[in-house]
């Protein structure tokens, strides 16, 4: 039995490392144009970070996803990548926006980091732009397509937003084919600035179902117990749904999340957590035990704080 069990029986098997808060692009879900970063000096030391990781995998901790902010943006990234080799993880991912993915393919190989999950909104260049506030749609898509030559495994994250991107569900399907990789399309969560747009933007994962099912055969495909996703085989293509908003997961969560700035917490949507900085091992296995009684367990309605700094 894992020693990561919470009171409610949930084991904690993943954890989500947020490497920065900074990004190379404004989603204008995520962060504001002018957003203020923390000091570089508030983040957490790599080679701590480290230590959280191995006691942790050492304690049950099975997959790991490193993400941010744009987590290749973090300096000494192929550094920490080449201390990971010597962990036992399952599974090691990472959530990227994709700009700088060519620049660290051979590292990702070599550190096995072989499960991608690359955030696109839009395959209309200019869509992209007006989301993003940056103008890298073709450097993005090239990524992808050679991530999948390379033989990633690539999942695409869409967020789904009514009037900016709904009309291009099946454009995103037709790539799931075309590239073999999976696309999941994400309810606009309601955290930090996408708060603003709920009312105007969300559109559930069930009203894209129920128009999808008017025209395609929906397979469900079988996902494991404690997956954020529900999936389906669709015209020859793997789609996942995450409704975040409308289905939460809560009561089979397995994740916590270690921040960029050094913050162990038991859910994205719960601003409390406890520091791992400056702490002796014996203090942080004082931490694990007691951030087990953290999690909530039904969903927490909204939150301010940002998602770029409690990595998504
Ligand atoms: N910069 C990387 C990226 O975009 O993939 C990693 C960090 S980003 C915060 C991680 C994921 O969170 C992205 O797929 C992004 O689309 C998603 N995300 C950000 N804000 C969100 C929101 N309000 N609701 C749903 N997903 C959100
Ligand atoms: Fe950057 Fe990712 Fe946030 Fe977009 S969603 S601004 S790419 S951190």
């Amino acid at each position: 039995m894992s020693i990561l069990q919470d009171q409610h029986g949930r084991v904690i098997r993943k954890l989500r490392f947020s490497l920065t808060d900074r990004c190379n692009l404004r989603c204008h879900y995520c962060m504001p144009l002018d957003t203020q970063f923390m000091d570089k000096s508030e983040y957490l030391d790599l080679n701590l970070a480290i230590e959280v990781l191995s006691e942790l995998n050492e304690l049950g901790l099975e997959e790991l996803r490193l993400t941010g902010g744009e987590p290749l943006l973090r300096k000494g990234f192929d550094d920490f990548l080449e201390s990971l080799s010597s962990f036992n993880f399952k599974k090691i991912g990472l959530t990227t926006n994709g700009i700088l993915l060519d620049k660290f393919f051979d590292q990702l190989l070599e550190a096995n980091v072989k499960h991608l999950n690359i955030s696109l909104d839009s395959l209309n260049p200019m869509t992209f732009q007006e989301i993003t506030h940056g103008d890298y749609f073709e450097r993005v898509r090239k990524n992808i397509i050679k991530a999948s030559e390379l033989g990633f495994e690539i999942k695409i994250n869409m967020i789904l937003m009514k009037n900016i991107n709904d009309h291009e569900v099946e454009s995103f399907i037709q790539l799931a084919k075309t590239y073999n990789l999976e696309v999941r399309f994400l309810e606009l969560m309601k955290i930090g600035l996408a708060n603003q747009k709920q009312r105007d933007q969300f559109i559930s994962a069930k009203e894209v179902i129920d128009q999808l099912s008017e025209k395609y055969i929906l397979k469900p495909i079988t996902q494991e117990k404690d997956s954020t996703s529900f999936n389906y085989l669709i015209d020859g293509a793997n789609i996942g749904f995450i409704a975040s908003e409308s289905q939460a997961f809560c009561g089979h969560c397995s994740r916590w999340r270690l921040s960029s700035d050094g913050i162990l917490r038991a859910c994205l949507f719960k601003e409390a957590g406890i520091s791992v900085k400056n702490t002796t091992k014996v203090q942080r296995f004082d931490i694990y035990t007691k951030l087990l009684g953290m999690k909530p367990l039904e969903r927490v309605q909204s939150v301010g704080h940002m998602m770029n700094r409690i990595g998504g």
